[in-house]
């Protein structure tokens, strides 16, 4: 079977394997601990799983308009000017199937072959490989935990060159929680300022899950007047990962043109799944507070656990429910007659050792380092963090 060189020069969403291996270890009966995906471990709230209810019996079951239901992209709006104070029509905004597919589109409506995209790094896994599926050039600009994992505004000005296109900025951060400050996006914005050309895409999709400073849109600050693309969706906020609904908020030329892409190829999203997504946006908010608050004091618990673990070096994560601790002190060492040469080596030690399934930093740019998602149970955390140590301990 002929697989194309496009699709042959992917890499396997590592977050996503790790997940599928971990769920294999435990249909064969192994107790694993995962912690390698990310996504609220929370029910989709009462309310909006009634509004699909309701949409199945009012017969929302025809093809949707292609950019999504207007009284979806009406909430949107009213969203984006309620919580970010920032004006989009809903003529600017797309919906898709999950942010993911929203942040491709976009890529691919944008970036021509050898265009670049600037990734401050660690990122996560799906940036790179959009770029690529575009023919596009990543420009990865290495943030270390030693600098909170945000890039400097001279770290960004060095990355520019004239064929830079677009600069991709995830805030709060997949994988690692860091948050940058409005000062620090002032920063960033100022460089950006010089070059009026570079679209600026914003994933806000971990905006919710923030225990910090307050957040700053990008498409708030005047200097970007008319090129920022937000991202977001429903995934995380509510606890909607398998509904499949995120959105870009666009200049109107690049929402027609992701329109017109997405009308070839998937349709507009599920008509149940924007029924519900509408209920999240128009209905009672207490729910997002609720899982901040429970993300918070799992925040809290993890990071003063993996303190105490020698070796591990952590940071204090400002958002979403990522811990990315530096593992380096680990490289090089035995277990038995086992070699740990990589990051990618003591997640895979982890999983087989201590059945605690992490992924390896080397994903998201940054080897060196593990990912683990505390967006699971105290109990199952605390247990966790106790079978890594165990399993750390043994490496001489
Ligand atoms: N961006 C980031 C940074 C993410 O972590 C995710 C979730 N994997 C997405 C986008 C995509 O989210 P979804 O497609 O579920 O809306
Ligand atoms: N946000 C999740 C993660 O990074 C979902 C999996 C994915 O789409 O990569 O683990």
């Amino acid at each position: 079977m002929q697989i194309s060189n496009r699709i042959q020069s992917l890499a396997v969403s590592a977050t996503l394997a790790m997940s599928q291996k971990s769920a294999e270890l435990r249909a064969q009966g192994v107790d694993v601990i995962n912690l390698s995906v990310g996504e609220p471990d929370f029910h989709t709230p009462a309310h909006i799983k009634e509004a699909a209810k309701q949409a199945i019996d009012d017969n929302f079951s025809f093809y949707t308009p292609v950019p999504g239901y207007l009284s979806l992209r009406k909430a949107i709006a009213a969203k984006l000017s309620r919580e970010n104070g920032v004006e989009f029509a809903p003529e600017q905004i797309v919906v898709g199937n999950g942010a993911k597919q929203e942040l491709c589109n976009v890529i691919l409506a944008t970036i021509n072959p050898g265009d670049e995209v600037i990734i401050p790094t660690p990122a996560w896994v799906s940036y790179v490989e959009m770029v690529k599926l575009a023919e596009g050039v990543s420009v990865t600009v290495p943030a270390s935990i030693d600098q909170n994992f945000k890039i400097t505004p001279a770290q960004l000005e060095a990355a520019i060159t004239p064929r830079t296109r677009m600069v991709l900025i995830c805030s709060p951060s997949n994988p690692t929680g860091s948050v940058y400050t409005p000062d620090e996006l002032q920063g960033l914005v100022d460089v950006l300022a010089k070059y009026p050309d570079i679209i600026v895409m914003s994933d806000d999709v971990y905006e919710h899950i923030n225990f910090g400073a307050e957040l700053r849109s990008l498409a708030s600050f005047p200097e970007l007047k008319d090129r920022v693309v937000i991202i977001n969706g429903v995934s995380k906020a509510y606890a909607m990962t398998g509904w499949r609904i995120g959105y870009c908020a666009a200049p109107a030329a690049l929402a027609k043109a992701v329109t017109k892409l997405q009308g070839q190829y998937t349709s507009g999203a599920s008509s149940i799944a924007q029924k519900a997504a509408e209920a999240a946006y128009d209905g009672p908010q207490e729910c997002v507070g609720e899982m901040r608050a429970a993300f918070l004091r799992r925040r809290d618990l993890v990071v003063s656990l993996a303190r105490e673990i020698p070796g591990l070096k952590v940071n204090e994560p400002e958002g979403a429910f990522y811990l990315f601790p530096e593992v380096s002190a680990f490289i090089g060492r035995h277990a038995g007659d086992r070699t740990i040469a990589s990051s990618g080596d003591l997640a895979l030690y982890l999983l087989e050792e201590a059945h605690v399934a992490t992924v390896d930093g080397a994903a998201f740019c940054a080897p060196g380092y593990i990912r683990l998602s505390y967006a699971t149970s105290d109990d199952n955390i605390r247990e966790s963090m106790r079978r890594i140590a165990t399993a750390l301990a043994k490496l001489q």
